[in-house]
């Protein structure tokens, strides 16, 4: 067994039963096999032992009453995974299917997506099994203050600063930010993705999904490609989803598909994206209802019936493990020449391989859906400043630094020789800086 192995066989052992922190740290260490062999040192230091390994984890009870008086609780998360080059930073997660894999996984991709972004933000991934469907504004307020009643004590400006993801947005931060202030008295940057009337950043809420699209736009650039007249569909239809789409039609790209988590809309017009913003950004309703509102769009119950959809682009922005071996296969069956990850892993470990034994291009999430953790760092950075950038140079910074990650991983993957991964070249370039700062700060 070689150095690699017998970490992913100790990480099974000791962490049974959490199928997705196996899966993504087995991504991520198979791709760093060519780094590991020409620096023998890692195995002597125990390198990849602590790299997968979190700093610290801190699990709770969050009580709190819903609007007919009944008690709940929940279970909350925070792990803090690696702090080498700056505070822990990565999202908190409200979903039913959260638990302490789940977490694990965000976390272990954050650190190397972090890097990559060139920003000085360490890994971190937060959450709770707490569904927000169909609750109040006021049970999703009592729950957020209880939430962050026990956070408070483990997060700070400079030592871990959480932002948004799914089922947390500008509603839920506002909440969360609201009751660490009151419990602390202190006005500072310790959540990014705040409203811009209390210190947000213009473009945060753009940038994941504006950032996909300038990265897989980059792709296709330097194949002599572009947007225009593209077939894409996008997966999901919320923060990342709504983005991605929105950048990719200014592009000259026809998106014709996008779902919730109860099933998709096709719309081979091309799918009119104000009146999604309305159902799911301010109706908070179903995507069913796109059909019911626009002449000839069609609603199919069920996700996945979506990659039968003959497209030129597919940008997942959903969650985890939307496209298996079998969606794939039909999606480069039906010619599919780009694949873009705008959620975390929606892709399976044998998904992955059908596109890259296809040759089509593919762009692994640690670096396509980077652009918000990106943004949030500027908005760290215009915090602690006293700054307000104006949209056009945040997004112009997001673009620059989506075609650096691009550059770096691709690099990475040509001096390592493994030209055509870009799995591997993004794991490659986001793991030397960790690595390099782990080593000078000594076995902690
Ligand atoms: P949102 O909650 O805004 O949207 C998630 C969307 O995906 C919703 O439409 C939801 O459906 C759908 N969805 C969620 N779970 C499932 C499921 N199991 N099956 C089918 N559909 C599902 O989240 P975000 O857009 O913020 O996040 C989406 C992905 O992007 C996540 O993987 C997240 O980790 C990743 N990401 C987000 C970033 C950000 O800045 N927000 C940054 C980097 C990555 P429904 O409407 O029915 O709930």
């Amino acid at each position: 067994m070689n150095y690699i192995e017998r970490v992913l066989e100790k990480l099974r052992t000791e962490n049974p039963n959490e199928p997705e922190y196996h899966q993504a740290a087995t991504e991520i260490l198979n791709g760093l096999k060519p780094v590991c062999e020409r620096h023998p040192e890692y195995e002597k230091a125990a390198l990849l032992e602590r790299f997968v390994e979190p700093e610290r984890t801190v699990e709770f009870r969050v009580p709190w009453v819903d609007d007919r008086g009944a008690v709940h609780v929940n279970k909350g998360y925070r792990v803090q995974f690696n702090s080498a080059i700056g505070p822990y930073k990565g999202g908190l997660r409200f979903h039913p299917s959260v638990n302490r894999s789940v977490i694990k996984f965000l976390g272990l991709e954050q650190i190397l997506k972090n890097s990559l972004t060139g920003l000085p933000i360490g890994g971190g991934k937060g959450g709770s099994n707490f569904d927000p469907k169909g609750k109040s504004d006021n049970e999703i307020m009592r729950f957020c203050q209880s939430f962050m009643t026990e956070l408070y004590r483990h997060i700070g400006q400079d030592t871990d600063v959480p932002a948004g993801d799914i089922g947390v947005g500008g509603r839920e931060i506002g909440f969360l930010f609201g009751q660490y202030k009151r419990l602390t008295g202190e006005h500072v940057g310790v959540l990014t993705g705040r409203g811009l009337s209390y210190g947000g950043s213009l473009a945060r809420k753009e940038a994941t999904g504006y950032g996909l699209v300038y990265m897989t736009e980059e792709a296709m650039r330097v194949r002599g490609d572009g947007f225009k007249g593209k077939t894409v569909l996008v997966s999901g239809a919320g923060n990342v989803a709504i983005y991605a789409c929105e950048k990719a039609q200014s592009l000259g790209a026809k998106v014709v598909a996008m779902y919730d988590s109860n099933g998709y809309i096709y719309d081979k017009a091309g799918i009119k994206l104000d009146i999604v913003k309305q159902i799911k950004e301010v109706e908070r309703g179903r995507i069913s209802v796109y059909a019911e509102r626009v002449k000839g769009a069609e609603y199919h119950e069920g996700c996945r019936g979506i990659w039968n959809i003959p497209c030129d682009v597919a940008l997942p922005c959903a969650t985890q493990n939307e496209i298996e071996a079998e969606s794939a296969k039909t999606l480069v069956k039906n010619g599919v020449k780009y694949v873009g990850e705008g959620a975390n892993m929606p892709t399976t470990l044998e998904g992955i391989s059908v596109f890259q034994n296809a040759g089509a291009v593919f762009l692994p999430a640690k670096a396509a859906n980077a652009g918000g953790v990106a943004t949030s760092a500027l908005e760290m950075a215009q915090s602690s400043g006293r700054l307000f950038w104006s949209f056009e140079e945040v997004d112009a910074k997001l673009k620059s630094i989506m075609i650096n990650i691009f550059n770096n991983m691709s690099s990475a993957a040509k001096e390592y020789g493994v030209e055509k991964d870009l799995v591997a070249g993004a794991n490659i370039a986001g793991f030397k800086k960790v690595a390099e700062a782990m080593t000078a700060q000594g076995i902690v």
